[in-house]
């Protein structure tokens, strides 16, 4: 989920600052990860103390793992003790934003993430945080990417992809032929457009990209880097199209653990 509205003050609310993300250690790259997470919330320390390492760890792996450049600002993220205090917040100054366990709000920087203490908080925090992201450090993303990587990243690591909520279906789709070639997912540029088989084919994509063995992994990282430097540059579909079987044989060759 993205949104761009009408950004409106947003520290009325008296949110604790807990401050900035301790520095990670180096990356495998031998790089200082750049800090780019502050976090206000009203929530225990100790309830919020691990979702701010996870989401450092997070903002680490997305630099290595896609070889991004280091982000251009800042990103807040607002997290809230329970729903009732994020939906009041949401409509004291979102009113006509409409309802989402978690948002992620770009408009004037710095980029803003909204979410609530619950059982989904961790995946719906990491989702939004890789949309804010991206956001700081690419010209332009477009949305199957947007949602691919940020269902991709979703999970931690130790999850992937088994915990996956599109793992299963994505493996039946493939079974029967019916996941989307990439230009048809690259031609969707309404969110409007997007349920449940278009964020599963998005990860599948995603997935394929990154993590199939001997695959275009690195057109895809070249066509990161190119998104990092201009808007605009043709679809990865018809730079680089990889093969619908392809795609079919690696989610296939994943096995449950
Ligand atoms: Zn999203």
């Amino acid at each position: 989920m993205r949104l761009s509205r009408a950004f409106l003050t947003i520290l009325a609310l008296a949110f604790e600052g807990i401050g900035h993300a301790p520095s990670a250690a180096q990356d495998r790259n031998g790089r200082q990860p750049t800090c780019q997470l502050h976090l206000h919330t009203n929530t225990p320390s100790t309830e919020a103390q691990p979702l701010l390492t996870a989401l450092r760890d997070l903002e680490s792996e997305l630099e290595w793992r896609l070889d991004l450049p280091p982000g251009r600002e800042p990103i807040v993220v607002h997290l809230f003790r329970d729903r009732r205090a994020y939906v009041d917040y949401l409509h004291q100054h979102f009113p006509q934003v409409p309802y989402r366990q978690a948002l992620f709000i770009k408009q004037a920087p710095p980029g803003q993430v909204l979410a609530h203490l619950g059982p989904d908080c961790q995946r719906d925090l990491r989702h939004e945080f890789v949309h804010a992201l991206l956001h700081s450090r690419l010209k332009q993303i477009p949305l199957w990417l947007d949602e691919g990587l940020a269902t991709y990243f979703e999970l931690p690591p130790e999850n992937r992809p088994w915990q996956s909520p599109y793992f299963a279906s994505a493996r039946i789709a493939a079974t029967h032929g019916s996941l989307r070639p990439l230009h048809e997912l690259e031609s969707i540029t309404d969110f409007a457009k997007f349920d449940f088989s278009e964020y599963r084919d998005c990860w599948a994509w995603t997935h394929f990209l990154l993590d199939c063995q001997d695959g275009p992994r690195a057109a895809f990282l070249q066509y990161l880097a190119v998104l990092a430097q201009e808007p605009g540059p043709a679809p990865l579909g018809r730079m680089a199209p990889p093969p619908l079987n392809s795609l079919a044989m690696h989610l296939l060759s994943l096995e449950y653990r």
